[in-house]
């Protein structure tokens, strides 16, 4: 990939790295956590300092606490954090760890809900916080090329000014970056139409785990470039393969006109067929999201009146595109979401009430936070055809093991997220809560879906992937580990 070269001012002489292929992620390692006596400890610090600078790195164990893990429940606290401002440091960074024999964990902004960015094998975190600058924004050819700890929502921002924004919105945009998007190879509510990051990453530059720096991909609008296609196998990856350091993003432009619809139904499955019947009638909505009642009596709240009181589930659905067309959508969406039982369809007025229906819908987790101190989300997928179905076993799950759950998620995609609200504080309950969590997992799985539709595997679904996956299947992904990372230095623990 053609994407301009920082100074990477790389301090440390190759011939120093010599580590032995054997880390925390091959087998015959055992996965040990690597404990280094203080001399060794206080010596890499020391070195690790010269590479980045004294402040920026983090040894205290109070400090070290922040980066024990991600918004899922697994801790392990790292022997260092690193807050490195190049790609060069970076690479410097990666070749003093593998010298000391320390695995790697790539971090963005932790808000990975999988356990992705916990180092579950200690060793030193590199988070890209310091990373974050905008390189170039091409509004011409529409692309941006970005640093990896830039916060999702500020490229949408930058590219505001341009007619563009960039289309993969999670719900935690104003915190994850994009370095843990392409990791995690995030959805969000507006991945329905325009698909989810995969699609829209161009090229990338990334460090290897044995510290050389590469570009792939390519910088031109379309996504062709020769060679095997490095940035597609890299997104999604959940930093084992290589630390992003760079990524080349497509940008999107506006839409001439927005409708947003909320539709308010009486029963989770008059909703569920609805968002079928949507979709059936060859209407891909820019978002179709679903909110049940649990859901909106905490955002009711949590300060947003304009989520009804009384109802079971509640559909928000956008569609866009240029003026006559959008209208026509609107109608039919309308007049089907009338068919099948909504109790009532509002539009929304202006383009304030929109923003603040969206603005409830990404705070979604965040209001649940009100009802109860810890919560444990789901991410299956499920064919859409079998949304009720499945919907109906959580409900019945919950009656059954005296449990909250709540959902909201992105029905047009079929992407569940049932969401255990729990207080970990109760004996034994958590342990209760993982079980529930196992067999909502499985019952997507038996409806014909599959484990992750945008958190990943990490730490959480590890232990389920042969249910998805034959053992050659899973020695095939092991293949592609094995020419990246044969030792499993970086992000150990993570299949
Ligand atoms: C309130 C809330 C709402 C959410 N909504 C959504 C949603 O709608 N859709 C969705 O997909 N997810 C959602 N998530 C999950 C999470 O925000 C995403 O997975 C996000 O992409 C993680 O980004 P991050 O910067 O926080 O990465 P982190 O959590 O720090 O890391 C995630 C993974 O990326 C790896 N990584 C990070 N940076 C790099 C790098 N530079 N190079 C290589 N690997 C790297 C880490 O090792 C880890 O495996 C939500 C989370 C929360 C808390």
């Amino acid at each position: 990939m053609r994407i301009p070269q920082p100074d990477h001012g790389a301090t440390l002489a190759p011939d120093l790295v010599h580590t032995p292929s054997l880390g925390p992620g091959s087998p015959a390692y055992g996965g040990a956590i690597p404990h280094p006596d203080e001399l060794t400890r206080a010596r890499f610090l020391s070195q690790l300092r010269g590479i980045v600078g004294a402040g920026a790195v983090v040894s205290e164990p109070a400090a070290l606490v922040s980066y024990e893990g991600d918004g899922y429940m697994a801790r392990s606290r790292p022997l260092a954090v690193c807050l490195p401002t190049t790609t060069g440091q970076v690479s410097d960074a990666i070749r003093l760890a593998r010298l000391y024999g320390f695995p790697v964990t790539p971090r963005g902004a932790g808000t990975g809900l999988s356990g992705g960015a916990t180092p579950i094998h200690g060793g030193l975190v590199i988070a890209t916080s310091r990373m974050s600058k905008i390189r170039e924004i091409d509004a011409e050819n529409m692309r941006a090329i970005v640093e990896p700890g830039l916060v999702n929502i500020d490229l949408t921002r930058a590219a505001e000014p341009f007619g563009l924004y960039f289309a993969p919105d999670p719900s935690s945009q104003t915190a994850s970056t994009i370095g843990g998007n392409v990791a995690e190879n995030a959805g969000g509510p507006h991945c329905l139409a325009y698909g989810v990051t995969t699609n829209h990453v161009l090229g990338m530059e990334a460090v290897l785990v044995d510290g050389t720096i590469v570009s792939c991909g390519t910088m031109a609008s379309s996504p062709d470039a020769p060679g095997y296609d490095f940035p597609g196998i890299l997104t999604g990856s959940e930093g084992t393969l290589a630390f992003v350091t760079a990524v080349c993003v497509r940008l999107m432009p506006r839409a001439e006109t927005v409708r947003t619809v909320l539709a308010l139904f009486d029963t989770f499955n008059d909703a569920g067929a609805a968002t079928s019947a949507i979709i059936q009638a060859g209407i891909i909505p820019a978002a179709l999201e679903f909110v049940d009642g649990v859901t909106i009596g905490a955002l009711r709240g949590g300060g947003f009146p304009e989520y009804p009181e009384g109802v079971e589930a509640l559909l928000l659905v956008e569609v866009e595109g240029l003026s006559e067309a959008c209208a026509e959508d609107a109608r039919q969406v309308e007049a089907l979401l009338a068919q099948y039982g909504a109790r009532e369809v509002r539009v929304a007025a202006s383009v304030a009430e929109r923003q603040r229906l969206w603005r409830g819908r990404k705070g979604a987790l965040g209001a649940l936070g009100r009802l109860a101190p810890n919560y444990y989300i789901q991410d299956g997928v499920v064919p859409r055809s079998r949304l009720v179905e499945v919907l109906t076993k959580v409900q019945d799950l919950a009656k059954r093991e005296n449990l909250l759950i709540a959902n909201v998620f992105h029905a047009g995609d079929g992407n569940l997220h049932p969401n255990i609200l729990y207080d970990a504080r109760i004996p034994g309950l958590t342990e209760r809560v993982i079980k529930a969590g196992e067999e909502i997992l499985r019952a997507c799985i038996d409806a014909g879906g599959t484990l992750s539709g945008e958190h990943g595997v990490g730490l959480e679904k590890a232990a389920y992937l042969d249910w998805v996956m034959s053992p050659a299947d899973r020695a095939t992904q092991a293949c592609v580990k094995r020419v990246f990372d044969e030792g499993g230095w970086l992000n150990p623990g993570k299949p």
